[in-house]
């Protein structure tokens, strides 16, 4: 990146990790992928429980790589062949899990993380349950304020995973959100995560690299 440019944008992102203080959450700045295993293994204790939230970023950031890794147990939503009830079962016990990884729609400068789930296992478990919710983000998550936050969603986020997971969607076909009433739609609950009653509960980790959508 341009020096320039990576000047503001680091303003932006230490901007926005002081605004995630505020809000009592953790913040930690990575330069780049490489970093955010060895980060992790200092969050998480071997042995422990941990599950995750459906992401591209954590396959690009080697996360689910690691966490199958032995080090720790592992509730696997991918893990090959689960039915559809068992991966009902996996959701679940994601609740009882010691640490819950994902990543975030975006992230605002004033210290916010927003999400839209279909089911919402995700953005429950962010909200209640693990006593550590590790999120993993590239520096592309981040936007203004919650306005555009909900503008990535619909523009961007959404559609782009209503295509990674072949939904039969409005979005799929037009690239970008058509509020649709589809039995396919990928959003359903509408999360802000602000102000933490938990101090320091959640966890982010913001990667110096553009990661998932
Ligand atoms: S509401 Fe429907 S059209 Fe809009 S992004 Fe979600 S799945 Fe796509």
């Amino acid at each position: 990146m341009d020096k320039h440019l990576q000047s503001v944008t680091m303003k932006r992102i230490e901007r926005t990790m002081e605004n995630l203080r505020k809000n009592r959450m953790q913040a930690w700045y990575v330069d780049s992928r490489e970093g955010v295993v060895p980060l992790l293994e200092t969050l998480i204790k071997e042995g422990d429980t941990v599950a995750c939230g459906g992401s591209v970023t954590l396959f690009e950031t080697g996360v689910i790589d690691h966490l199958r890794s032995g080090r720790y147990i592992f509730y696997d939503r991918y893990a090959e062949g689960l039915t559809p009830e068992q991966l009902t079962d996996v959701h679940r016990k994601a609740f009882t899990a010691n640490a819950y990884l994902t990543s975030t729609n975006a992230i605002t400068e004033e210290g916010e993380l927003f999400n839209v789930d279909g089911k919402g296992n995700r953005v429950a478990a962010m909200i209640y349950g693990p006593d550590n919710v590790i999120v993993i983000a590239g520096r592309n998550k981040i936007v203004t304020d919650l306005y555009e936050a909900f503008s990535r969603v619909r523009q961007l986020a959404a559609p782009a995973n209503a295509v990674r997971l072949s939904r039969k969607t409005p979005c799929v076909e037009t690239g970008k959100c058509q509020d649709c009433k589809s039995k396919d739609r990928i959003c359903s609950s509408f999360v802000v995560s602000r102000f933490q009653l938990v101090p320091d509960r959640i966890k982010v980790i913001i990667v110096g690299e553009e990661l998932g959508y």
